[in-house]
């Protein structure tokens, strides 16, 4: 497997204004006989259906909720990063550009990370022109706020909900496409596998949900926009039905998978609060604009938050970060958390918690002005824990949220799988070791609405093959291999059911390969899951029959792929001997207990090849190079 970058040469700030020139673009004539499949309907999937279809091709969209707008994108809370530099506080495309290869601790390539930086101010332009109803000052600028990891205000956003106001308008693009008859959308389909034809994705097979019935779809090229991985670890921010089942599909054909190891924990989420609660839920980032996190100075102390003074308040983060304070990253926001928690000083019935708070906030502002800026989620808290953060603040603690991990991609968002592109959430491109807030939405809609459309014309005025038929034995193939699947799931009548597998595996990679992780319990966590992975072969329990809506059977595909993608993700981990990021390995850390990277031996990616049930994946690296930045010791002091 050869892992090619394609990376253009050139200045960084040139490199994709000449690759755009220099891809080759189709006859306009010759686009509306292209057929392309699109796999999801999220920020990435519905921009590039509706980008490509406008563009003239054929599209075939695919999601597994039964509307687009149902997309797990729709959750999306605080914002969308771009440069515009509207607030004059000092952004620019190379602030951002910085401030988010900083933010991934190096572990992302530069070339890729600036195309994202310079196309952020592109997607803001089109949304307004959508009409997308970003938040606006007093003399009608669009509005901005700050995000962790940054120094300037740069996250453009609706409320605590700009992911639904970028859904819906991305949506009322495909669906001016759908009734335009360029788009024909699939909804309540599961891609469960990928045709492969001469080396080349060349379809999906794909079920009704509803009906039962397996569907083989052909075109000329694949797009992958199924987005990411958190729920392997059972609870997480992520939507129910997020998955990880076409990726692996598409990883078991070919397509390397990168970085699988390289899980976002957000630090503000309602706590868990029973063994049997099925998900959890974000409290946005943007909290911490106007927040402020603590803890009580001494473990001993269980008065309520509002009876404790302020000198015996540990407001840590403030501390320890001066210069970032309660806008530090991600990552060490989360670490920060866990340390307080494990020094006893957590707050709440379970102790696995923290404060944050914004009584100063509403002093300061006022309660109509927070209640403009974070009202809805106010609310969300109070309904699910009955308390008012107007009153009380809010008891947070970190949670999975987000996987930068993902199928490999080129420049070109290409895997190693010649026509398949994969797009969001679901690549590994530009993140690195951890994402900074804010900055996922701008990839997304970075990947559908800029990037793709260009690289894809490129691939298919390249192609010569001829016109890919459903009848063709590699669909047949495909097929007859995923009813074998679903009829095997179907006969076990084992004892134990899907949640309860997908529980046990969750507790396992939480515990052993979450927040922090280490050799001996990383290797603990391989056999785990490799012999929870031999249970559920033997003693699932699926009701129901393959004939018709069964979730049950659903989830057990789910299931049963995150099994086997949880030994990959900790084999990754135990490959990378070094901390980075959100991978934090306690093994190396500096004395201040900061990921401490090894530049000289992990400044890669890691990329894993597939090679058949019961086989070790083949590990690739592919080198990260450096030119504009120096690699530093991350500080947020
Ligand atoms: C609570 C929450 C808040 C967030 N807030 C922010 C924020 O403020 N700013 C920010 O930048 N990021 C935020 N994020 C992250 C961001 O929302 C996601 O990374 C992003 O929306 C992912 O978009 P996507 O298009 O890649 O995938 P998704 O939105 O996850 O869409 C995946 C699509 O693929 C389809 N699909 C999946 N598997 C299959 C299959 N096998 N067959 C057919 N279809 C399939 C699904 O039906 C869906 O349509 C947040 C995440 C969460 C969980």
């Amino acid at each position: 497997m050869q892992l090619d970058s394609k990376i253009p040469d050139g200045p960084l700030s040139e490199k994709w204004d000449r690759h755009r020139f220099e891809l080759k673009l189709v006859n306009p004539a010759n686009k509306t006989k292209s057929k392309i499949i699109v796999v999801g309907t999220g920020l990435a999937g519905a921009s590039a259906s509706a980008t490509l279809a406008e563009l003239g091709y054929e599209v075939m969209t695919f999601c597994i909720q039964d509307s687009p707008r149902r997309a797990h994108s729709i959750a999306a809370q605080g914002g969308i990063n771009a440069a515009k530099n509207y607030q004059n506080d000092g952004d620019s495309i190379w602030r951002l550009f910085y401030d988010t290869i900083k933010g991934g601790d190096f572990r992302s390539s530069e070339a890729n990370v600036y195309r994202l930086a310079q196309i952020s101010n592109n997607i803001i332009d089109q949304c307004v022109a959508q009409g997308v109803p970003f938040a606006r000052e007093y003399g009608g600028q669009l509005a901005n706020r700050s995000f962790g990891g940054a120094l300037v205000s740069r996250t453009f956003y609706a409320r605590g909900q700009t992911g639904q106001q970028l859904l819906l308008g991305a949506y009322g693009s495909l669906s001016r496409q759908i009734a335009a008859g360029k788009v024909k959308l699939f909804t309540r389909r599961e891609m469960l596998d990928l045709v492969v034809i001469d080396g080349k994705a060349r379809g999906i097979i794909a079920r009704n949900l509803v009906s039962g019935e397996l569907e083989k779809h052909a075109a000329d090229a694949v797009v992958l926009a199924s987005g990411g991985y958190g729920n392997a670890f059972y609870l997480s921010t992520n939507a129910m039905g997020s998955n990880i089942s076409a990726a692996f599909a598409s990883y078991r054909k070919g397509a390397s998978f990168a970085n699988p190891c390289f899980i976002q924990i957000h630090p503000t989420c309602i706590p868990v609060h029973g063994t049997y609660q099925s998900k959890l839920t974000l409290m946005s980032e943007s909290l911490r604009n106007d927040g402020r996190v603590w803890v009580p100075r001494s473990p001993e102390d269980k008065r309520a938050p509002n009876q404790i003074p302020e000198t015996e308040r540990d407001y840590y983060l403030e501390e320890k970060y001066p210069r970032f304070g309660n806008l530090v990253p991600r990552d060490v926001a989360s670490r920060s958390a866990k340390v307080q928690c494990d020094m006893g000083k957590g707050v709440g019935d379970t102790r696995l918690a923290v404060y944050l708070d914004l009584t100063d906030a509403i002093e300061k502002d006022g309660r109509d002005v927070i209640t403009r800026k974070y009202g809805n989620l106010f609310e969300m808290y109070k309904k699910i824990t009955a308390q008012d953060p107007y009153e009380t603040p809010m008891m947070i603690y970190p949670a999975v949220h987000y996987t930068m991990g993902g199928l490999w991609v080129d420049y070109n968002l290409m895997s190693t799988i010649p026509g398949l592109f994969v797009l969001g959430e679901a690549n590994f491109s530009d993140h690195g070791a951890n994402r900074l807030g804010a900055s996922a939405l701008m990839q997304g809609l970075a990947d559908g609405y800029f990037i793709i459309p260009y690289t894809i014309g490129d691939y298919l005025a390249k192609s010569s093959h001829d016109t890919a038929r459903e009848d063709h034995s590699a669909f047949n193939e495909s097929s007859l291999q995923v009813e074998t699947r679903i009829k095997k799931l179907l006969s076990i009548g084992g004892k134990r059911t899907v949640d309860d597998f997908h529980r046990e595996l969750g507790h396992i990679l939480w515990e052993n390969c979450g927040m922090t992780r280490k050799e001996k319990d990383l290797k603990k966590a391989k056999k785990l899951i490799a012999d929870l992975r031999a249970e559920f072969w033997e003693n699932v329990l699926v009701g129901g029959t393959g004939k018709g809506f069964n979730q049950s059977l659903e989830k057990a595909g789910r299931v049963a792929d995150f099994l086997q993608f949880g030994e990959l993700m900790v084999m990754d981990a135990l490959e990378r001997k070094e901390s980075c990021g959100c991978h934090f390995n306690e093994d190396f850390q500096t004395d201040e207990h900061e990921a401490l990277r090894d530049d000289e031996n992990f400044c890669h990616v890691s990329a894993w090849e597939y090679r058949g049930e019961g086989s070790r994946p083949k590990f690739h690296k592919e080198p990260l190079e450096f030119e504009n930045v120096e690699l530093t010791q991350r500080s947020y002091k």
